[in-house]
């Protein structure tokens, strides 16, 4: 049976020639460490009480992370880079039944976006070590954002905040 990375489709499974261009870049951040070495090893999603990893942030980004450390929990958002991006319908147990891409949260999509909300175990300069992901070492790192469930936003009230 062909795993989440392999370029081979499952029964069932169907692939499309995507006819947009790619036109929009992103900039990694950095490069986030974890444990797992292969695909196999990362769990389908993260555990809070999981083994530390730790995201390296690029030196031009280390003053980003300023007032960082009064979030206990992040949002962490990363390019899942080995994934393929072609598949619309897929079979995750690989037995012919098909699922929609938008309906899963398989690394396989059109624009391999991984989030994870993960706890901050401390800051180390330009590094923080966290638990929560399940991404393989070496995955780029695209974004850092506090909790959406404890963020208060720091800026003015609008009224289309509503009350
Ligand atoms: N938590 C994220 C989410 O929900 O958006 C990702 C979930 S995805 C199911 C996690 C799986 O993606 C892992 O178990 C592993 O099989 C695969 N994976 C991890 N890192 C990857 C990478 N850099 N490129 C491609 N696949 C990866």
């Amino acid at each position: 049976m062909a795993d989440s990375g392999s370029t081979d489709l499952r029964q069932g499974e169907v692939a499309v020639d995507p006819a947009q261009p790619h036109d929009a870049t992103v900039q990694f951040i950095g490069t986030i460490r974890t444990p797992y070495t292969t695909r196999d090893l990362c769990p389908r999603q993260g555990n809070l009480d999981g083994p530390d990893c730790r995201l390296e942030l690029r030196p031009e980004w280390a003053q980003a992370l300023k007032g960082i450390t009064k979030f206990e929990y992040l949002d962490v958002l990363y390019w899942l880079h080995m994934s393929r991006r072609d598949l619309v319908l897929q079979s995750p147990r690989g037995d012919g039944e098909t699922i929609g891409t938008f309906a899963l949260r398989s690394p396989v999509r059109p624009n391999p976006i991984g989030v994870s909300r993960v706890r901050l175990i401390r800051q180390d300069g330009s590094n923080l070590i966290v638990k929560g992901l399940d991404c393989l070492d070496q995955t780029p790192l695209i974004d850092i954002k506090p909790d959406l469930c404890v963020f208060t936003p720091q800026a003015p009230h609008k009224n289309a905040d509503g009350a």
